[in-house]
């Protein structure tokens, strides 16, 4: 239903749970966040139900992250438990997604995914992606000690995404790049907060005002690549294309 995510200096959980709280109106029933850290640690904390929830839980137990996403979730497949909540890890924890709107075909993606081997933890559809994106990091031909390029990992999301059918906004957090977010959608809103030290993504422009007025629409096939001090989008068909950076008009 909603999608936060912060890239930056900053602790990302204070945007994060400020920006879910804005998103509120959208309707939910089930919130989270997950952030990644210089030590290349994910630290995902949800939970059914209210934000406040998810706030008493984060009171205890804030992800220190600068790097980090959100979500919202509307149930569409599997009920509003812990477990079904947004964002949901890969199988080995290198990549973790939130995903908004519906994959019509994932049933078929997830029994192949099981015949491989892999055990799922939610009844959910959007799990697939993250278990897609698990296997084929896993085939990137990445050398001892080193981390996945920005064009590998952009050229993977672009490959799992060819195989969906359906809906999607999703955010995207790579345990081994502590320093991205890629993003993308297809028929699900989703916009970029771009500011001097942070850029910001969101499904709708309310969580980013009073953070920055300069705002990116993402446009259907194109993936994001937002780091604190770049942002890069390329199209499905178009390789990289440019961007125009909008002032965001705030209704008073
Ligand atoms: N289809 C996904 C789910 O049920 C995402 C729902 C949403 O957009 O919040 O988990």
């Amino acid at each position: 239903c909603g999608i936060v995510g912060y890239v930056g200096d900053l602790r990302a959980a204070d945007f994060l749970l400020e920006g879910l709280r804005r998103l509120e109106y959208r309707g939910y029933d089930s919130a989270g966040v997950a952030a990644v850290d210089r030590h290349q640690l994910f630290h995902v904390v949800k939970t059914a139900g209210r934000i406040d929830s998810l706030a008493d839980r984060l009171a205890d137990d804030m992800p220190i992250g600068t790097t980090g996403i959100g979500h919202t979730r509307w149930a569409t497949h599997g009920a509003a438990t812990e477990a079904n909540a947004h964002p949901h890890l890969g199988p080995g924890g290198e990549v973790v997604i939130v995903h908004n709107g519906v994959i019509e075909n994932y049933a078929a993606l997830k029994s192949r995914l099981q015949q491989k081997g892999y055990v799922f933890h939610s009844d959910t559809d959007s799990e697939v992606i993250a278990y897609m994106l698990e296997d084929g990091y896993k085939q990137l031909s990445i050398a001892p000690g080193r981390a996945p390029t920005d064009d590998a990992l952009v050229g993977l999301v672009q490959k799992v995404l060819a195989k969906l059918q359906g809906t999607y906004g999703v955010g995207v957090l790579f345990r081994s790049r502590p320093d991205l977010i890629i993003a993308a959608r297809l028929g699900s809103p989703l916009v970029i907060g771009v500011s001097d030290d942070a850029h910001f993504l969101a499904s709708d422009a309310s969580p980013l005002v009073g953070y920055t007025d300069k705002i990116v629409y993402l446009t259907d096939h194109q993936v994001a690549l937002l780091k604190a001090d770049s942002l890069q989008i390329a199209h499905r068909d178009l390789g990289e294309v440019s961007h125009n950076v909008e002032k965001l008009e705030i209704a008073s």
